[in-house]
């Protein structure tokens, strides 16, 4: 199929809202990654998000809603600390798990008794839900345990020939996925860290839990292994590594936080200023100019983890290959 790419005026929301009601597939910007959506109470609509992305199907998607009012359309209530939650974060990019109503299909849950909602905080986002009349089920917009998109141009680039529109709505400003709580759980838990910072939803829910990386309460779609770079990549976390694998730095790339390590074929840093916020809305894309520079190894620096850090952190490690330690002009790693 031909991918259309639509502008993000009247016209090309409306063009694109018109795919969603056709039970197409459409990529849109939201304010954490460019998301691919399709109606989300229809089952044939949001199969084809799952075959364009090559997404497993136990994977569950979040469901976007353009007014807080639209979550009685699909969890079956709405508690009080749901209701506190949604008047503190929304719009923004936090998601919220609760039990679905029947109409939302199984396909959209992954089978599971719950479903996930959130209402972006992006113009475009909000403008293509309320023209498309329906909520827009809409996991990120890349190939499966691939780079999360935060350009229209990342998703073309992998889901180019595959889905019916991309609207090209420019880089998207938090540039990591939503944090995803589940209320069903007692206390409430964490699946995913993400946009909305740990510490500000605890300023409502004082005794929020963090799940385990990959425990069993964790997020279905939560692997260990995810968001695979193309090169291998390795944190530099946990002190000198002995025995591995050596490289001279000049092969690898440095994805450093606040200053660039000299000696390295290829340095990009997230915040010169050690702002978490700055650094999560440049972390894909500087990932994924990384991966473009044709380097023998990635290695990572941590960053601080507060705020946005934890889900960065969260991202470093599931995207590492193993530990890696820099000596001399060296790259020690270890897988
Ligand atoms: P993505 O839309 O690609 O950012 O991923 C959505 C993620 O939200 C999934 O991988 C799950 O981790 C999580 N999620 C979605 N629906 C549910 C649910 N019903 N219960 C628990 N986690 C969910
Ligand atoms: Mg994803």
């Amino acid at each position: 199929m031909e991918t259309r790419v639509l502008p993000p005026d009247d016209e090309g929301i409306a063009a694109a809202a018109e795919v969603v009601r056709r039970r197409g597939t459409v990529a849109f910007p939201t304010e954490t990654v460019y998301g691919l959506g399709a109606d989300a109470l229809s089952a044939r609509a949001v199969a084809k998000v799952f075959a364009a992305k090559e997404r497993p199907r136990f994977d569950p998607v979040i469901v976007h809603v353009a007014d807080p009012s639209d979550v009685e359309l699909l969890w079956t209530e709405v508690p009080l600390l749901a209701q506190s939650l949604m008047d503190r974060f929304w719009p923004g990019p936090l998601t919220l798990v609760l039990p679905r109503r029947r109409r939302v299909p199984p396909i959209v849950t992954a089978g599971l008794p719950t479903v996930a909602v959130r209402m972006p905080a992006h113009p475009v986002a909000l403008a293509l839900l309320r023209a498309a009349g329906r909520p827009i089920a809409a996991p990120s917009a890349n190939r499966f345990g691939r780079l999360s998109p935060t350009h229209h141009e990342d998703v073309l680039e992998q889901l180019g020939g595959r889905v019916d529109a991309v609207i090209a709505g420019g880089p998207t400003p938090v540039g990591i996925e939503s944090t995803v709580v589940s209320l069903v759980e007692e206390p409430p838990t964490v699946l995913r860290p993400g946009g909305t910072p740990v510490e500000a939803l605890r300023e409502v829910v004082p005794d929020l839990r963090l799940a385990p990386p990959s425990g069993p309460s964790a997020s279905p779609g939560t692997l260990p292994r995810h968001y695979v770079p193309a090169t291998p990549l390795y944190l530099l976390e946990g002190g000198p590594v002995e025995g591995g694998r050596t490289l001279d730095r000049i092969q690898c790339g440095i994805l450093a936080f606040r200053e660039p390590w000299a000696g390295f074929g290829r340095a990009e840093v997230l915040s010169p200023k050690g702002d978490l916020v700055e650094a999560a809305s440049h972390f894909f894309a500087a990932l994924h100019r990384l991966e473009g520079a044709n380097l023998a190894a990635i290695v990572a620096e941590p960053v601080p983890e507060e705020g946005l850090g934890i889900a960065i952190m969260d991202r470093l490690r599931r995207a590492a290959a193993g530990r890696a330690s820099v000596l001399g002009d060296r790259v020690v790693w270890t897988r």
